[in-house]
């Protein structure tokens, strides 16, 4: 997927479009000697005809998976392979409690490492893309890409093996992995684990009203389709990103590709990945829901925007309708640090060096910023800076906050900073 635009909303975690790098392409020379088919004749050897009949056992396993034809879904795994059908099948389950519009494959001819296959039969591992829409919550096929090896038994190419690659990250793919419990409505489908302790069924309810609430506070429709994920499937705890934002949860789009998984075709939908660790705080204390869903609605802001501007109206909204203007803190610890800190707007390359610091001040200046100009102007704000951005290749708003300020609200930074510290002096009252 060379080129993928990787666009996240303000937080994230490494979920996004990752460029699709061969490990080991060539490694093996007759897989990746495609177009040989001139050469003699090792039987062995792969050719672009093996190519194409591994493509039709995927057009026939993703008919079956459309269908809900276990039988013919099964006939293309490799026989005898317990462990392999046991996932397939929980993969294959998966797939039919979900509302699933489109589902195909492509494939693009070449060869990286094949997984464990038993016996000494060809095999085969193609880049393999996976594209599943979902009814609803996507507007076009979510484009994975896939490690399955497959293997030649008896002239028929079968699928022998399929493996979670870690270097492949697949955007978004919680169908794979454990048996899943679905709950939603059509713009909104929440996914727990089967035997999770907080089912999808109350995680639908905490996030509808999340939702409703975020909505709510900045004055946007909350029906906007969108996939909540808090399986374990993918890389579930590995949410906590190099800022240090909180590990609860994280909001990101994900993009549909061309069949071969070369090139990004569109915008798919957008997922907030739950981490399943931290579901009974989700459910328990909706801030975090609040706080992602934020970035949810006011998508397409990140990385335009300076951070303290994103992630301090999550967290305005996150915490709404209390406010820091009405707080107090009895952390004197805390307290003397916000006093040590400079008195500053944080800029884009400090960002994440003091994780609770810098949340904690995004949230003053942003909460300063419209308790008293107004929503709609920090609303303006955020298109200046994402306006500017486009134009230029500014990231995070850098070397323009002092202009993008003076034209929005006539003040200067100092005076935001100033504002935004002088309500974290009152937390000591
Ligand atoms: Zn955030």
């Amino acid at each position: 997927m060379a080129g993928a635009a990787l666009v996240v909303s303000g937080c994230s975690g490494g979920s996004g479009v990752r460029p699709g790098v061969p490990d080991g392409g060539g490694a093996r020379g007759e897989a990746s000697a495609t177009g040989s088919s001139t050469r003699a004749a090792d039987p062995d050897e792969i050719t672009s005809d093996d190519f194409a009949a591994v493509q039709d056992l995927l057009d026939v396993r993703a008919q079956a998976l459309r269908r809900g034809n276990r039988k013919a879904f099964l006939a293309t795994l490799d026989p005898g392979n317990a462990r392999l059908r046991r996932s397939q099948e929980v993969f294959f389950d998966n797939l039919q409690d979900l509302p699933v519009d489109k589902l195909y494959y492509g494939l693009t001819e070449s060869g990286l490492r094949p997984g464990e296959v038993r016996g000494d039969d060809p095999v085969l591992r193609p880049e393999v893309f996976e594209h599943v829409e979902l009814s609803g919550v996507d507007e076009l096929p979510v484009s994975n890409q896939v490690s399955i090896t497959f293997v030649e038994r008896g002239g028929r190419w079968l699928v022998g093996a399929e493996n979670l690659d870690e270097t492949f990250e697949a955007q978004s793919r919680p169908w794979y992995g454990a048996r899943i419990e679905v709950a939603g409505d059509p713009d909104l489908l929440v996914l727990t684990d089967r035997d999770a302790a907080v089912g999808a069924d109350a995680l639908l309810d905490s996030t509808r009203s999340a939702l409703a609430d975020a909505a709510d506070v900045l004055d946007e429709p909350d029906d906007r389709p969108l996939l909540v994920d808090a399986t374990t499937n993918g890389l579930a705890t590995q949410l906590s990103n190099s800022s240090g934002e909180d590990a609860g949860a994280v909001s990101f789009s994900v993009f549909a590709t061309d069949p071969t998984g070369q090139e990004v075709t569109g915008l798919a939908g957008a997922v907030i990945k739950a981490n399943p660790d931290f579901v009974q705080q989700l459910v328990e204390d909706s801030r975090t829901l609040r706080h992602e869903l934020t970035h949810f609605l006011l998508d397409g802001y990140g990385g335009t925007n300076p951070q303290w501007v994103t992630e301090g109206i999550a967290e305005y909204v996150g915490y709404y309708p209390g406010l820091l203007s009405s707080s107090t803190l009895t952390d004197d610890r805390l307290l003397r640090q916000i006093r040590q800190r400079e008195v500053e707007l944080t800029p884009a390359g400090l960002w994440g060096n003091d994780p609770s610091l810098d949340y904690l001040t995004a949230e003053a200046f942003a909460e300063h910023l419209i308790q008293t100009y107004g929503l709609d102007k920090y609303r303006e704000m955020m298109d200046v800076f994402k306006r500017r951005g486009r134009t230029s290749a500014i990231r995070y708003g850098e070397g323009i906050v002092e202009k993008v300020l003076r034209q929005v609200y006539g003040v200067s930074s100092d005076s935001v900073a100033r504002g935004g510290f002088g309500l974290l002096e009152g937390l000591a009252d």
